[in-house]
């Protein structure tokens, strides 16, 4: 029971049973209902106001999602500003200016074509619908007919042709899965900005929008950001924050939201060597997930054959996701679009100044506004991925020969939510005040996780579901030898070592 845009309230037994009412579940769909109820389950994500039977799209982290959000935020924002010497970070207000949409381009052409079914009154995002029946025809081998539909879609949608658009749903026999009907309303576009009052006093008060992207926030600060902080091109201006889309139809948990975080880069070059830069964040970007960890056969390029008004070429770096490659980051090679439209709405100067020697002429570059190539990765995005690719339903057997199955987040240790649980054998005989003393000498460090309730077993598949990659044990021998057992996540080995090498292990793991 998808409800989307018309009907915001989604029950608390839909959100978690929707796909489960449907008779057959492919075992991506299994593993993905599995990750959903595991996330809310061990606090990493809850849907909002839960109590009032929550919020269609809208999502709240738990005390272990908001650290492993936290910790995938630092390790974008550390490679961003901290090892670029040629880039800084900004924090800019959620709400702007309203001129900045209309010189961006958001209050004209910010939208989503969307169709409804008459018999069900379900509405639909209609490129979504033809990428579904592409599906569909790719899962029944026809593979070349899929990709040719995309094709025509994406150029149909590239010249807003949406009569043949909709003709392209009748002659594909695209039907409504609630009503199994063809009974379409004619497309239309549907602005996604929200949109909200500034002022007190309703005769005086402005219509202002809640950014749909962090991006703007960077282009109007262009200059402030370049003379206070004296950079010279090419460099990039960095930020993290939220960003607000009202989705026609928003789905798939947190891959499609209606308040998100984004985390978004404008590096900005000379005129004309904009591809030499694209190419290089291209291969950078990817980079960055695969040094974290993250496999790189989940991973792909597809450049876009619609580019938006503002570029001269874009990609998406989409990951493989329970329910299939979906886009988790845009390349885009922005122009210098934005910097132009805002210099002639604000009739304020965007130039930036270069002095350096071009060797075509002898003469300094001189004035010109910069192009600009973005790299924009949805922070809550980039949790699924994270998540999705950690979760493991493991089977296990033990020395004796039994089975057992545990459920493990093998999330890289760098941004897992937790690095060390300290675990005394019992609460008694002194174990807990040497567990304490650890606790204590590694907190400031990073994260720790303290217990000594329940048998030592229960208490490391509770970690296994946080995804903690170090638990060390205080036993009796610790008081004889100073040693712990510390026992490592995936491989579940354990081995005794001097306490006094617990912390070093644990650094030189998330280093
Ligand atoms: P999509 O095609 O999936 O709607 P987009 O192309 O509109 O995404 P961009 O405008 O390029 O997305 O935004 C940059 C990034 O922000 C995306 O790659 C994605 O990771 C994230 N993002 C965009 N919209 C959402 C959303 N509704 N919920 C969560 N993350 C989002």
């Amino acid at each position: 029971m998808d409800k989307g845009a018309k009907t915001p309230f989604l029950g608390r037994m839909a959100y978690f049973c929707h796909v489960m009412s449907k008779p057959a579940l492919t075992p991506q769909e299994n593993n993905f209902q599995a990750i959903i109820s595991h996330a809310k389950e061990y606090g990493f994500v809850f849907p909002s106001s839960e109590i009032y039977d929550g919020l269609s799209a809208v999502y709240d982290y738990g005390p272990y999602g908001s650290e492993l959000k936290k910790n995938i935020r630092d390790y974008w924002w550390h490679s961003m500003t901290q090892m670029h010497e040629n880039i800084v970070g900004i924090d800019a207000a959620i709400f702007m200016h309203p001129t900045t949409w209309k010189a961006s381009g958001h209050v004209d052409s910010f939208s989503d074509p969307l169709i409804d079914n008459k018999d069900s009154q379900k509405r639909y995002r209609v490129d979504h619908l033809i990428e579904a029946k592409a599906d569909s025809l790719r899962a029944a081998g026809a593979v070349a007919e899929a990709d040719a539909l995309i094709a025509k879609m994406e150029e149909l949608l590239g010249s807003d042709n949406f009569e043949a658009l909709q003709q392209l749903l009748v002659d594909q026999k695209i039907t409504c899965t609630v009503s199994g009907t063809s009974n379409w309303t004619a497309i239309r576009q549907f602005n996604l900005m929200f949109d909200t009052q500034l002022g007190s006093v309703a005769e005086d008060a402005n219509t202002i929008y809640l950014r749909p992207e962090t991006a703007q926030g960077i282009f109007v600060n262009f200059l402030n950001v370049q003379k206070t902080a004296r950079m010279k091109v090419p460099f990039g201006i960095a930020q993290t924050g939220k960003a607000f889309r009202n989705e026609i139809v928003a789905r798939q948990f947190i891959f499609r939201m209606r308040e998100f975080e984004q985390m978004e880069m404008q590096f900005f070059v000379r005129p004309g060597t904009q591809k030499k830069w694209y190419d290089y964040w291209k291969e950078a970007r990817l980079l960055w997930h695969t040094e974290l960890g993250m496999p790189a056969s989940k991973y792909r390029f597809h450049d876009h054959v619609k580019l938006a008004h503002y570029a001269d070429a874009a990609l998406d770096i989409e990951f493989e996701f329970p329910f299939g490659f979906k886009e988790l980051e845009g390349i885009h090679s922005r122009t210098d679009f934005d910097l132009t439209r805002h210099q002639e709405f604000s009739k304020k100067k965007q130039q930036y100044f270069d002095n350096d020697i071009d060797e075509a002429t002898g003469k300094p570059y001189g004035n010109y506004i910069p192009y600009v190539i973005e790299t924009s990765i949805g922070l809550d995005r980039m949790f699924l991925a994270v998540l999705s690719n950690a979760y493991e339903e493991e089977k296990i057997t033990k020395e004796d020969g039994s089975t057992d199955e545990r459920v493990v987040l093998h999330i890289p240790a760098k941004i897992a939510p937790v690095k060390l649980a300290i675990l005394p054998l019992v609460k008694k005989d002194g174990l807990p005040e040497i567990a304490r003393e650890l606790m204590d000498s590694c907190k400031g460090q990073f994260k720790c996780f303290y217990e000594e309730k329940d048998a030592i077993g229960k208490r490391y598949r509770r970690q296994d579901a946080i995804g903690t990659p170090f638990c060390v044990t205080i036993d009796h021998q610790t008081k004889e030898d100073q040693t712990v057992t510390i026992r490592y996540r995936d491989a579940m080995t354990q081995e005794r070592v001097h306490i006094s090498k617990v912390k070093e292990i644990v650094l030189g793991a998330i280093a």
